[in-house]
């Protein structure tokens, strides 16, 4: 049995493959270059979100469909993908640090490399949270993220 094509399928299908895989939107784009697909419920309707919704799943509340490829006409699911801000992950992906939190790059942190490791070791050593918080001059929640390998997952 043929899958059923529903109409909003059917409408995806307005779409050429480039060279590097992206699905270029054939149809409509706004002026922000996203990909138009129509309306639904009052609010226009991005082509990618379309996309997403239905090749993947459904979009979280709020949640902003991202590009991997960088390309706002690109429709292809594989390129897409949930961020909660679209400037901030597409950029993070650009710089390939994404899902990694480095523990020089972290905000909260004031400890080098090889003050982590040493934390570590102090730690399984039996030396008190607190302890070595007041030692490394950090908070107690600070020492106990480390130790549970929270941040600094890169060591
Ligand atoms: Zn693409």
């Amino acid at each position: 049995m043929p899958k059923k094509v529903t109409p909003i399928e059917e409408k995806l299908r307005r779409y050429s493959v480039a060279e590097n895989g992206c699905w270029e939107w054939a149809g409509a784009k706004d002026r922000d270059g996203y990909g138009v697909f129509g309306h639904h419920r009052g609010k226009q309707l991005r082509a990618h979100r379309a996309s997403y919704s239905v090749n993947v799943g459904e979009i979280p509340d709020g949640m902003m469909v991202c590009h991997k490829c960088d390309n706002r006409s690109c429709i292809n699911p594989d390129h897409l993908f949930i961020g909660s801000s679209q400037e901030n992950t597409s950029d993070m992906v650009k710089k390939g640090r994404k899902f990694i939190t480095k523990g020089t790059l972290h905000g909260m942190s004031k400890l080098s490399d090889k003050d982590v490791a040493e934390i570590i070791e102090l730690r399984k050593s039996g030396l008190l949270l607190k302890e070595i918080a007041a030692r490394y001059g950090v908070t107690f929640q600070h020492v106990s993220l480390i130790t549970h390998r929270k941040s600094w997952r890169h060591l």
